[in-house]
């Protein structure tokens, strides 16, 4: 009803004046909780939607505070999106005190999440699933079709849109996919092993046969303990590791001062939990898979 009173109000405005611009579509407002899948969900929306990011560029979700216009985004959202796995410690207090009344859309529902690896980790967290499920293109299709189910939920108007955009989005993962598994399937088997500031890339090892080794464990709140930082010296030392790398999200010293130590060549920036702002080179999901696999390649295949 609210709408097409809108419509008719609209209407009326432009007969009494032709020359203003048409009055577009209010659109609908929508949350996600950090900017990688802010991303998805832009890429689902489209035009339909206007999506608010809590955590944001180079943020570090494990360890954010959110502010009173976080909750004044979540208040006026018809829809928030998570990523879920115990990602965002801060999100149930940061509902209630907004008293949104939007359903909660827990984007990786249905991954078959992985349990954290307790070699390297110290997590105090409570929750046991490792919650990096982005960085296997495969759970990002599940995500995907999540983010397009709860839109149409939430706007069945949309629905033709949301399916057409959706469908065209899961064709680019597709290819990206079969870019990832053809540019590692050239690597050396034995250079496959690169280290990172902490234990973000999971499922990408898993899904794609590169191992990472990691000071600090799945989360970054816990500090890396001196044994485990030695642990990992002695590893590089001992064993052959292809690659060091820094993170976009972390503190980049501990990784200096282990390559340092052990005359690693520090091989770049790996894009882990946050998309970089306009100025990087990946300000979108796509490009922070394709940036982080021409990091890995140029490095391990040197
Ligand atoms: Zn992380």
């Amino acid at each position: 009803m609210l709408n097409r009173r809108r419509v008719i109000a609209a209407g009326a405005f432009l007969l009494a004046s032709p020359s203003l611009p048409v009055l577009a579509q209010e659109k609908i407002k929508v949350v996600a909780s950090f900017s990688i899948l802010g991303d998805l969900v832009k890429n689902i929306g489209g035009e339909r939607i206007e999506v608010g990011t809590l955590v944001g560029p180079n943020g570090n979700a494990h360890v954010y505070s959110p502010s009173p216009a976080d909750a004044k985004k979540l208040a006026d959202a018809k829809v928030v999106f998570v990523n879920g796995l115990g990602f965002e410690g801060w999100l149930e207090r940061l509902v209630k005190a907004s008293g949104t009344k939007a359903p909660i859309v827990v984007a990786s529902k249905g991954v078959k999440p992985r349990e954290r690896s307790s070699d390297h980790g110290h997590d105090h967290d409570h929750d046991r699933a490792d919650p990096h499920a982005w960085q296997s293109v495969a759970n990002v299709k599940t995500y995907v079709t999540n983010i397009r189910d709860a839109l149409i939920a939430a706007d069945v108007a949309g629905k033709a849109v949301y399916d057409a955009n959706a469908a065209t989005y899961l064709g680019k993962l597709d290819a990206l996919e079969q870019e990832v598994k053809a540019t590692v399937a050239k690597i050396p088997a034995d250079r496959r092993r690169v280290i990172t500031s902490h234990n973000s890339f999971g499922y990408f090892q898993a899904a794609y046969g590169i191992e990472f080794i990691a000071p600090q464990g799945v989360s970054t709140e816990a500090e890396a303990s001196a044994k485990d930082v030695a642990a990992i010296i002695r590893l590089i030392k001992g064993r052959k590791i292809a690659g060091v790398f820094l993170e976009n999200v972390t503190d980049p010293r501990l990784v200096k001062q282990i390559a340092g130590e052990t005359g690693a060549k520090v091989g770049g920036t790996l894009y882990s939990d946050a998309l970089t702002d306009e100025k990087g080179d990946a300000t979108s999901y796509i490009d922070l898979i394709r940036h982080n696999l021409k990091q890995l390649a140029g490095a391990l295949m040197s």
